[in-house]
């Protein structure tokens, strides 16, 4: 089943006398479940086209359809509780509440959305990604793995349909890169969650089932298609 499809987007920004493409008539659909990279050199639109993807920016022209539902359609208050609610984020930085212990940005997303917790799927979710025992702790007493692991731990606590994780290995070493990378992988499989991953790294686009390759705004590739 498709669940995210985009047709036909551009991106233009303005920078004084001259107009960026950051993006040219992007065209793809993605699946339910399937690990999709998104791979390019710095400045390619990787994550222009993540953050419209995901409803964070808006496009020129062109438009993506959730589950059928043209995103854009969707008013500021509906959109962001669509976000909130379907789509998760993971970021290079973590970028996890400092004042605010592991445990507590876990359930940051549900209780932003008024919801209470089901803590059986939370446990879970704790247990999946093996982060029991640094729970109470502040991000800082943490190594950057496992604030990553929290970070990917808050973005499905509202059991997202889609993944966005955007350079998430990228403050990492070697090692605990291709850690969080197979745990991410694993839990996107675990959960039937479509995984969109931006990366510059091959070796890490290499890991999904999946590659779209963009080059100065463009699809070069896509391992899903025959021509391109
Ligand atoms: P990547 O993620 O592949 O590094 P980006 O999507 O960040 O690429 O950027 C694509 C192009 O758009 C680059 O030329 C970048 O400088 C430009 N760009 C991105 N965001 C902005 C912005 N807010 N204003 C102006 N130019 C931008
Ligand atoms: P970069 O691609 O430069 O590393 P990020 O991907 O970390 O930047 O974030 C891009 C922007 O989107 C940031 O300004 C961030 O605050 C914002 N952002 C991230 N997640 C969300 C969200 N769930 N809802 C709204 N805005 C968000």
């Amino acid at each position: 089943m498709q669940i995210l499809n985009c047709c036909d987007l551009s991106k233009t920004y303005a920078n004084g006398e001259n107009t960026v493409h950051a993006l040219r008539n992007i065209t793809a659909s993605f699946e339910q479940g399937e690990f999709c990279a998104v791979r390019g050199p710095s400045g390619s639109g990787k994550s222009t086209l993540l953050h419209i993807l995901s409803g964070l920016e808006y496009p020129t022209s062109g438009k993506v359809y959730y589950q059928g539902e043209d995103l854009f359609a969707y008013n500021d208050n509906q959109l962001s509780i669509l976000r909130r609610r379907r789509f998760g984020f993971v970021f290079q930085a973590y970028n996890l509440v400092q004042e605010l212990t592991a445990y507590e940005n876990i359930l940051l997303p549900v209780l932003l959305d008024k919801r209470n917790p089901d803590e059986k799927y939370i446990a879970m979710l704790i247990e999946l990604l093996g982060i029991e025992d640094r729970l109470h702790h502040l991000p800082n007493a943490l190594s950057g793995g496992q604030q990553q692991r929290i970070a990917i731990a808050r973005a499905l606590a509202n059991r997202p349909s889609i993944l966005f994780a955007d350079e998430p290995t990228g403050n990492l070493d070697g090692t605990t890169g291709k850690e969080v990378l197979s745990l991410l992988k694993y839990v996107g499989k675990e959960m039937g969650v479509t995984l969109i991953l931006v990366t510059h790294d091959l070796n890490i686009a290499e890991q999904a089932e999946r590659i779209i390759t963009l080059e100065d705004g463009s699809i070069t590739f896509d391992s899903c298609r025959q021509e391109v």
